[in-house]
Formats: C-alpha cells, sequence, structure tokens
C-alpha cells in the first residue's frame, strides 16, 4: 500500500476500544534507528558540536516530556528527570568527544561512549545494573538526534497530535503528555492493556488498525474510538469541528449524575477500575477494580510494605468503597521486580494468583499493606484474587485474607472452570467480580492481544454471555454480589444485557460511566431480561 498522503480524505478501520472523537495531526512513535555505516570525518570541530547538541536535544526533550507529565502520578515526571540527568552526564560527553578526536563520527563516538557507560554500570551490579536498559534507550536517542531522524519513543512536539505506534507498552501509555489527543496501533485487541490504560485516561483509541502502519507523519486525521473509523486527510478546521463536538456530547453526558438504576429503578451499582489514586474522578459509587499492579509496572525492585500501604490507603481516604486486587502479573503486564522466568505460554502459565505458588512472600505482604491500610483510613476494604481457577484456591485465598481481618473477600472469574463452578466458589467468597476480559480468551482460546481475533474477543458472544449468566445465578441463590469488571462492563451497549443476566455491579474506566448510566436508564429491568435473553440466543 502506499504512504497515505494529506490530500484527499479516506477512511481507515480499526477496533474502537475507548470512545470519543477527536481529530489532529498524526505523529508516529519511531523505533531504535539504524547505525549506518562509519563516515570518515573531516571537520573535526563540526563533529564535536554535534555531539553536544545531541546530547543537549536528548537531554531538553525529556525535561520537556517531565514537564508535560508532572503531577500525573506513579512517577513518570521523576523518571524522565532522571533520565535527563544522565543524558547531561559530563563524562559520558567527554567519552563521546574523545571518540571524535580518535576519528570516529559523532553517531559512532556516542554509540561507543553510551556502550561503555552500559557495561560500566551493570558490571556495579544492584540497582545500578538494573538502570543499564536505561542507557539503551539515551543511546538510541542521542543517536538519532545525530543523524537528524526522529527520536524513538512517544514524541513530544509541542503541540496536540494523534500517537500512532505499530503497538504500545502499558509503561508507554502510562507516561503519555497531555498532547495527546487519541491513540492509534496497528497491533492490540479490544482487551489489550493499551485499550485499558487508553480508557482509563479518557483517551480515544483504535486498535487492530492495519492502514494506520502507512499513515505520514503531520497529515490531519479524525479518530472515532467507539466505531473504530479513522479519516485521513482532514483539514485542520475539520480536525477543530470534531474537537468541539466531540466535548459538546461529552458535557450532554457529564451532566448526568446519580447511582446506576434501570428506568424502573432497578440499582446496578456503577463502579471505577483504577490503577492508582490518581485515576479516581468524581463520578460512580466506588471502586470496583483497583489494578495494584499497575502501580508497579516498571519497577525493577519490588514495592516496599510501607510504600503499599502508603498507595492503597490514598485510594481509600479519597472513596470509601474499593475493591482492591491482588496483583496480577504475567503476560502482557509483566512485573519485572518477580523475576519470573519466560514462559512458551505466558497466558496459560505462572500469572496472577498462580504466582502465589513461586513467590508466597508476595501475596502475604501485600495482603498485611492492603489490611494496615484499611486499619488506618478506618476503609472497610474488599479483597479479589486474580485468576482464580478452583473452589480450593478461592478457599485458601479467603483463609489468608480473613486471617488479617480483612473484611470482605472475593474471587475473580476469569477461568471457564471458575464460571463453571460459581456456586461453589460462592461458598468460600463473599462475592465474585467478572473479568470478561481474560474469561472471553479462554472461552474462545483467542489471545486477548491478537488483532485478526477480535470478533471471538467479542464479549456478546452467547457463550461467554452464558458463563456470565450462570455466575449471577449463582451469585443470586447465594444472596452475594456478583460483578463485572472486564471492558465489557464499560461497554454502553452491553450495560443492558449484563444487568438483564443478573449482574450487580459493572465497573470501568471513569470515562464510561456517564454512557452506562445512560444505557440503563433507558430500559426496565424486563426490557433488559429481553435483551439479554435475545443475546443469549445470538439475535
Ligand atoms: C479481566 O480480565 O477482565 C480483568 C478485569 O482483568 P485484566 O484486564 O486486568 O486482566
Ligand atoms: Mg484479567
Amino acid at each position: 500500500m502506499p504512504d497515505l498522503q494529506p490530500s484527499g480524505p479516506a477512511s481507515l478501520a480499526g477496533l474502537g476500544v475507548s470512545p470519543g472523537r477527536t481529530a489532529g495531526p498524526c505523529l508516529r512513535m519511531a523505533g531504535p534507528p539504524a547505525l549506518p555505516a562509519p563516515n570518515p570525518v573531516t571537520d573535526t570541530g563540526a563533529e564535536l558540536a554535534v555531539v553536544g547538541e545531541a546530547l543537549e536535544a536528548v537531554a531538553e526533550d525529556l525535561r520537556r516530556r517531565s514537564a508535560a507529565v508532572a503531577g500525573g502520578g506513579r512517577g513518570a515526571a521523576e523518571i524522565l528527570d532522571a533520565l535527563a540527568m544522565m543524558a547531561d552526564d559530563p563524562m559520558l560527553k567527554e567519552e563521546a568527544e574523545q571518540g571524535v578526536r580518535d576519528g570516529l563520527d559523532a553517531p559512532h563516538a556516542l554509540d561507543a561512549a553510551f556502550a561503555r557507560h552500559r557495561e560500566a554500570l551493570a558490571a556495579l551490579g544492584g540497582y545500578l545494573a538494573e538502570r543499564a536498559a536505561d542507557l539503551d534507550d539515551l543511546k538510541h536517542r542521542a543517536v538519532a538526534a545525530a543523524l537528524g531522524v526522529p527520536m524513538p519513543g512517544v514524541p513530544s512536539p509541542g503541540h496536540p497530535f494523534v500517537l500512532v505506534a505499530e503497538d504500545l507498552s502499558p509503561a508507554d501509555t502510562a507516561g503519555l503528555g497531555p498532547d495527546v489527543l487519541a491513540l492509534v496501533t496497528v497491533k492490540g485487541g479490544p482487551t489489550s492493556h493499551t485499550a485499558i490504560l487508553a480508557r482509563g485516561r479518557g483517551l480515544p483509541a483504535v486498535v487492530a488498525c492495519a492502514g494506520a502502519a502507512h499513515l505520514v507523519d503531520g497529515t490531519y486525521i479524525s479518530v472515532d474510538g467507539a466505531t473504530g473509523e479513522i479519516v485521513t486527510g482532514v483539514t485542520e478546521e475539520d480536525a477543530a469541528r470534531v474537537r468541539e463536538q466531540d466535548s459538546a456530547e461529552r458535557a450532554r453526558l457529564a451532566a448526568t449524575s446519580g447511582p446506576g438504576r434501570t428506568a424502573d429503578g432497578h440499582p446496578v451499582k456503577l463502579l471505577l477500575n483504577i490503577g492508582s489514586a490518581a485515576d479516581l474522578r468524581p463520578d460512580g459509587e466506588g471502586v470496583g477494580l483497583f489494578r495494584t499492579e499497575f502501580l508497579f509496572l516498571d519497577r525493577k525492585q519490588a514495592p516496599t510494605y510501607e510504600e503499599q500501604v502508603t498507595a492503597y490507603a490514598d485510594v481509600f481516604t479519597a472513596v470509601p468503597y474499593v475493591v482492591v486486587r491482588t496483583l496480577d502479573a504475567g503476560t502482557d503486564k509483566p512485573l519485572p521486580f518477580l523475576g519470573l522466568p519466560e514462559e512458551p505460554n505466558p497466558a496459560l502459565g505462572v500469572r496472577g494468583l498462580r504466582v502465589d505458588r513461586v513467590l508466597p512472600d508476595v501475596l502475604d505482604t501485600q495482603l498485611d499493606a492492603i489490611a494496615e491500610a484499611a486499619r488506618r483510613t478506618g476503609a472497610e476494604a474488599w479483597v479479589m484474587a486474580p485468576m482464580v481457577s478452583t473452589p480450593g484456591e478461592a478457599a485458601a485465598f479467603a483463609r489468608r485474607a480473613r486471617a488479617r481481618g480483612i473484611a470482605r473477600v472475593g474471587a475473580m472469574v476469569e477461568v471457564p472452570a471458575a464460571a463453571l463452578l460459581a456456586d461453589r466458589l460462592l461458598r468460600e467468597v463473599d462475592f465474585l467480580s467478572i473479568g470478561t476480559n481474560d474469561l472471553s480468551q479462554y472461552t474462545y482460546a483467542a489471545d486477548r492481544q491478537h488483532p485478526a481475533l477480535a470478533d471471538l474477543l467479542d464479549p456478546a458472544q452467547p457463550a461467554l454471555l452464558r458463563l456470565v449468566e450462570l455466575c449471577a445465578e449463582a451469585g443470586r441463590a447465594a444472596g452475594k454480589p456478583v460483578g463485572v469488571c472486564g471492558e465489557a462492563a464499560g461497554d454502553a451497549r452491553l450495560a443492558p444485557i449484563l444487568a438483564g443476566l443478573g449482574v450487580t455491579s459493572l465497573s470501568m474506566a471513569p470515562v464510561c460511566v456517564p454512557a452506562v448510566r445512560d444505557a440503563l436508564a433507558r430500559h426496565t429491568l424486563e426490557e433488559c431480561r429481553e435483551l439479554a435473553r435475545a443475546a443469549l440466543d445470538g439475535r
């Protein structure tokens, strides 16, 4: 396919995974630069100047990005400041300059100087050795600057833009500055963590858009995060109009408030999915999924007990009702500090609660920290485990949590085996929370990140809804709450169906709450049940 030029509108199809419409110039996330063959140096002075300018450009870019994300939580600004200081290191500059005086061109001199610093850091061991990988990132940036090509990583052009990437890691997405209008990725699926983080930030996002690979930097595009449509070649004026319309629709929905109710008043709690206190918004009836692993995604050292107490207490202080999920590490959310070995089939391996089989201290420390945070704040903590597969696992988890005085203990239903035995799980725990992202992945044997299998991952599929119904019925029989906290819960199309199946709460990215509230309020409970019957029949 030829590159898509700015002239003439054209439409590209992807999967809309985070609602909202916006438009603006697109910029691609560049990969590491390829180092060309060495150039003979004819003007040493000019080459020395390139070295200095490249290092300054890297440090300046990092400082600008740090200023842009300051106050956004998760220590992103601190990380960027630390990297800027590394790029400013006079010894590094001196070594690169010596390389030039010895006959290397600026890109090769920088490459060699960074490589030597990396080795030296790695040899020191411990925390410093862990920073060695950061030097590779800085090296790629400095070499790109010296070559005059875009620096790798998220661009920071100093104006709003739509970020286009092959794919985004959770760490890339977490550190995005406020000038990113929307995300468009070539890869990714509807329940990928890129999608989840985009929703968390209220950023429109389209994934699995093959055509995006050919977008030209600077082209104005419009992005519809609900339908997945991307229109190229829009004018600057069109772009401004699209942004205005989106603000008006957001304002209309934001004007709704109050608890979740069907048209005839049947309550369905509207809860929030968050990764830290910074994600909290003044809407919803509490937190239904606190993804604690999001606090520590970029960490190479285990978070301490005190650090965890503080992070949990921050949320408990702000919101009276919080369901904390214990760390869900593995597959597309690796936690480097756990040091887990690579596995051939990570989605089927030691992830979620299963990490406890090899590292029991991690769960013990976390449960201690949650219990202590609840004590300090006077909150009633609800705790649940991810990836529970059997009633035995649920019972063992419940024992350990209750031994610490944790008030309510639950299990996530993400594995079909757990849904099939929901009634027995509910003999062990106080509530269930259905993680439809993983439940659809494991029900349909379809990788949740796989763009070509998105139809199988659609939570409106009858087999998935049948499992949700099974859980909701078990909850009704036991008199215990059964909610949904996967991305399906934030889909306004599905909310009435899930209510009709009997779930008692929907937990979603804060940005989704107004549209879901609106959708529930349009149907009576009986209408929701009819919609659920039709969906179960595949009608
Ligand atoms: C899920 O699987 O639906 C879920 C809520 O957990 P996560 O998306 O964090 O894996
Ligand atoms: Mg999950």
